[in-house]
């Protein structure tokens, strides 16, 4: 492992100026960052360690909810507020990981997850994720993990976060300080297709510091629910999953959120999908041209063909959980 030099922030301000330094990697739960360091996977001139910083409460605001960056996914899940109002949430947590990795992994760390391709992951098989320029050995490859949405030339690698599934369904807004201030992005605004750059993963700058995730109050946050498809029942990442969140009114669907899990490079919106269930009273065959409508745009590669069907599946039965009496 390449050496590097350690730093333990004691504020955001000192935190932003370390971080912002080239070759600096922020560290808080650790449940990635050290899995890739020992995997020589990044290389760091200098790991800021984040953990003492006053980020960590979970606070109501009115109807929604603030979130700090450091909250451990364990306390997000169980938090009374988040299991009644945003129960998306909570399910996704709670289905990610195993409890050992969600009591030290932090809502910040989460949302910046790196991706489980193998290829990026073994260290030697040419990746233009991990080596730009160097090719996508999973594009010839073994592809039942990789994604079928957002994909490109370059890479097909799936995001791997439950979690910001989940926060996409609720139209979370992520709060930042960096060197140049302030700012607040929707969570669908943070990261990036791989395109031609799939080693660019998000908007952040060097030092920019994601200090807590909004949960504005919507009417559709309590009627949401996660379903996930993966290869075993815990500790295991999707095959595919969706967040999905209705408003209903006089048996109608007022509006709707769908964002998929494990078929896409990034945390991804069925915007056309949604379109189709506004106005119209819950039943299967509309959850099925919702569905249908979700991966029209699928990519199929190889061995993940079988899940564009799987995840219209999971889309049909994760509304038709949040459309239950
Ligand atoms: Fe690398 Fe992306 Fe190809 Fe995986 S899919 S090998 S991460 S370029």
């Amino acid at each position: 492992m390449q050496p590097f030099s350690y730093v333990r922030a004691v504020d955001e301000a000192r935190a932003i100026s370390a971080g912002a330094n080239r070759g600096a990697q922020f560290i808080a739960g650790g449940t990635n960052v050290v899995d890739l360091l020992r995997l020589e996977l990044i290389h760091p001139d200098a790991v800021v360690d984040i953990t003492g910083l006053p980020l960590h409460d979970i606070v109501a605001e009115g109807k929604g909810l603030k979130i700090g960056a450091l909250a451990r996914n364990s306390d997000v899940a169980y938090h009374p507020v988040v299991v009644e109002r945003f129960p998306v949430l909570s399910e996704a947590l709670l289905a990610g990981a195993s409890p050992q990795l969600r009591n030290m992994a932090t809502v910040g760390g989460n949302l910046l997850q790196r991706t489980r391709c193998a290829y990026f992951r073994d260290g030697i098989s040419p990746c233009n994720k991990r080596a730009p320029g160097t090719g996508c050995s999973a594009r010839e490859g073994y592809t039942r993990m990789h994604a079928l949405l957002g994909t490109s030339a370059k890479c097909i690698a799936a995001y791997p976060s439950d979690m910001t599934t989940a926060l996409v369904a609720l139209d979370a807004i992520v709060h930042t300080r960096g060197p140049n201030g302030t700012r607040a992005l929707p969570v669908t605004e943070l990261h990036t297709l791989p395109g031609e750059h799939p080693e660019l993963e998000h908007v952040l700058q060097p030092g920019e510091l994601i200090t807590h995730v909004e949960l504005p109050p919507t009417a559709f946050a309590q009627r949401s629910r996660y379903v996930k498809v993966r290869d075993r029942a815990s500790f295991a990442f999707a095959l595919a999953s969706a967040a999905v969140a209705l408003e209903l009114r006089d048996a109608t669907i007022r509006d709707a959120r769908i964002a998929l899990g494990g078929v896409a490079t990034k945390p991804w919106r069925a915007r056309d999908a949604e379109k189709l269930l506004i106005g119209k009273a819950p039943s299967t065959a509309v959850f099925r041209d919702a569905a249908d409508a979700a991966l029209a745009g699928a990519q199929p590669i190889g061995d993940n063909a079988f899940k564009v069907e799987l995840a219209k599946r999971t889309i049909v039965r994760a509304l038709q959980r949040a459309g239950a009496p």
